[in-house]
């Protein structure tokens, strides 16, 4: 009766101290203390301690002591060596109840070295599992000759299996911040990833709402040409790239930063708080591209990126997480689509909801069919005489509600909607009725180049419509250019190879277009009938400063040469451009410099004397 209110006893007292707010927040070393504390304390016992069996069960160290005496220096190790008998004891028997440790044979091992100089007689040890296996032992020693009773051998029990409990907490808080940096950070850089991002620009956007004081605004990063650094250099040139963006992005000090995150392969997002203002943000912008824009090394190597960002803004018609991601993507995909190396703002016409996209493919179907796109015009000049050699023409959507829209407002929508083709043939009208009209003017148009999309150039029938239409209007094929770009001429080339070979067949040139984009090399496009490349425009505007650029448009030109190509530049914006180009031997320009793309009747006002 009297060991049961023991019992009893003894593990109210455990429950009330393993339980307490005080003990489970506590440090590991500061429980074991509580415990051992606990334990010397109800059992009348001199010493308890805590040991550990390290991975190879050679040896078992003391984590925690409680002793009368002061320990110092390093924890105490018993080696399986020299105790082999107390070794095997403790493996294989659940509990050590040892009355008189200096003669028991289980233990007598230590008594020279350990028992007789401390006067340990009675030892009491039990064994802390994790899971099923024996990780380490609970042991009480006392100077007197002691039987342990059964309260205080189950009280040692409990003991070694509360350090148990520790032990798999533990283990579980530390797979739980392991899943927890899983899901919330990015491996590669260690920054956070897309995850934490929705979440903070969530949690700061109903911070926003219940306050209504301050800004935010989203800016986007994309690096420029990873994918040729992957495909020259190799991928892991390509993730060290990345890693080392994400560094200096980390590092970078500007005005509201808030969150950065690494987003996608090379994409990074930054949350911009309350610094918003545009001329602020324009800095913060230039700021990001020139710290991406230092030479990074590597191996050797000397590798220099640049960047295209998206900056969006939160307002009233961008007012959700979702929202801001999406402008901030699409205002980077403009700045891409600008030339690269350039920062956009979101502006709320490219924002375009699945419902009004379905209106505007609806739209456009109905334009094209009344054949109601505009055609402008950008000259094609000759390097150094400054005449015009050509004219591109550019198609242009006048859209009643939404304002004039420019291609990449509305192709990706014709794209989809497999509007394609018969965009191309409503441009190639437009053009043929333009031509028509400069005669009846008596303005001797030049060459007109028209852009084909990959969409018309795998139609067989393509040139035998351009035939037609041509023949509609009266006008001869060979003064019609057409340009390609390098995706139309991927895979399976024979089939558009004859297609294109018709069509210089009926006399009309053709051009590679935004060369260097892609991903073919110029000898793959020897056997096809060219005879001109287009230098897309983004590898201009960052010369003659940017050695990479400069060195890419020189191998363009030495090719094309070699092949007997005439080359284009696009996107010629400055006379530093145009400078460096001319006396690199490039022959034709065409850009922001000599004209922005305009409507017909500008052009002719422009560029042509009425006879
Ligand atoms: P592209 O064929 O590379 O056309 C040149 C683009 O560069 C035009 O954009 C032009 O406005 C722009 N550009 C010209 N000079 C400069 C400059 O100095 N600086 C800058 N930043 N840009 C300059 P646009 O008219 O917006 O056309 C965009 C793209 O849409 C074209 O790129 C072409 O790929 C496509 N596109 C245009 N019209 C047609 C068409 O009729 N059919 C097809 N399939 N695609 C078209
Ligand atoms: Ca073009
Ligand atoms: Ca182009």
């Amino acid at each position: 009766m009297q060991d049961t209110d023991t019992f009893v006893n003894f593990h109210k007292a455990l429950i009330t101290l393993s339980h307490s707010a005080t003990f489970i927040s506590r440090e590991r070393n500061k429980k074991l203390e509580a415990l051992t504390d606990l334990c010397a304390e109800l059992l009348h016992v001199d010493r308890v301690s805590i040991w550990q069996f390290p991975e190879q069960r050679d040896r078992i160290e003391a984590e925690w002591l409680h002793t009368p005496e002061q320990v110092t220096g390093n924890a105490p190790i018993l080696h399986k060596a020299g105790n082999p008998a107390c070794f095997s004891a403790l493996e294989s028997e659940r509990i050590l109840s040892v009355p008189d440790a200096q003669a028991d044979p289980r233990t007598r091992g230590f008594t020279p070295d350990y028992l007789g100089p401390k006067g340990i007689h009675s030892m009491l040890d039990a064994p802390i599992f994790d899971g099923a296996r024996l990780s380490g032992v609970v042991c009480l020693e006392s100077t007197a000759y002691r039987q342990w009773t059964l309260p205080e051998i189950s009280f040692v029990v409990a003991i070694a299996d509360t350090v148990s409990l520790m032990n798999t907490h533990e283990a579980w808080l530390d797979s739980k911040q392991a899943l927890e940096y899983a899901t919330r950070y990015d491996s590669m850089t260690g920054l956070l990833n897309i995850k934490s991002l929705r979440d903070r620009i969530s949690y700061l956007i109903d911070k926003l709402e219940s306050r209504g004081l301050g800004s935010l605004a989203l800016v986007w990063v994309d690096v420029d040409r990873l994918k040729s650094i992957n495909d020259g250099l190799g991928s892991q040139v390509g993730d060290s790239v990345i890693e080392e963006i994400g560094q200096r992005l980390k590092k970078i000090n500007v005005p509201g930063k808030d969150l950065l995150a690494r987003i996608g392969g090379d994409e990074y997002a930054l949350i911009i708080r309350n610094q918003t203002h545009p001329d602020t943000l324009d800095k913060t912008a230039a700021k990001i591209r020139h710290e991406i824009g230092k030479p990074i090394r590597l191996n050797g190597h000397s590798i220099t990126v640049g960047a295209s960002l998206g900056i969006c803004y939160l307002a009233d018609d961008c007012d959700s997480t979702e929202d801001l991601l999406r402008g901030a993507e699409a205002a980077m995909y403009n700045a891409k689509n600008e030339g690269r190396g350039r920062t956009c703002f979101f502006d709320s016409r490219f924002h375009i909801s699945a419902r009004s996209r379905f209106e505007l493919e609806n739209e456009l179907r109905t334009a094209i069919k009344e054949q109601k796109l505009e055609v402008f015009y950008q000259p094609i000049t000759k390097a150094g005489g400054a005449s015009m050699e050509s004219v591109e023409a550019l198609v242009r959507w006048q859209h009643p509600q939404r304002g004039l829209l420019s291609p990449i407002e509305f192709l990706d929508i014709a794209r989809g909607g497999g509007l394609m083709y018969d965009l191309g043939e409503c441009v190639l009208r437009r053009v043929c009725e333009h031509r028509q009209q400069a005669r009846a003017q008596r303005i001797n148009l030049p060459v007109v180049s028209v852009n084909l999309a990959p969409e018309q150039v795998l139609v067989a029938e393509l040139p035998g419509l351009i035939r037609t239409v041509c023949a509609e209007y009266d006008i001869p094929v060979n003064t019609l250019h057409f340009e390609v770009t390098e995706d139309a001429i991927q895979g399976d080339v024979s089939a558009v190879t004859s297609i294109l070979e018709e069509l210089v067949a009926d006399g009309a040139q053709l051009s590679i277009d935004d060369f260097g984009t892609g991903y073919s090399s110029l000898s793959r496009l020897k056997g096809l009938p060219f005879s001109r490349i287009k230098i897309d425009r983004s590898f201009i505007g960052n010369i003659p400063d940017d050695e990479e650029d400069c060195a890419i448009i020189l191998s363009i030109l030495a090719l094309a040469k070699g092949l007997g190509l005439s080359v284009v530049a696009e996107g010629v914006e400055t006379e530093a451009h145009e400078k460096w180009l001319c006396e690199q031997g490039c022959d034709y320009l065409q850009g922001y410099l000599y004209s922005r793309p305009l409507p017909f009747d500008q052009l002719l006002d422009h560029f042509f004397v009425r006879a």
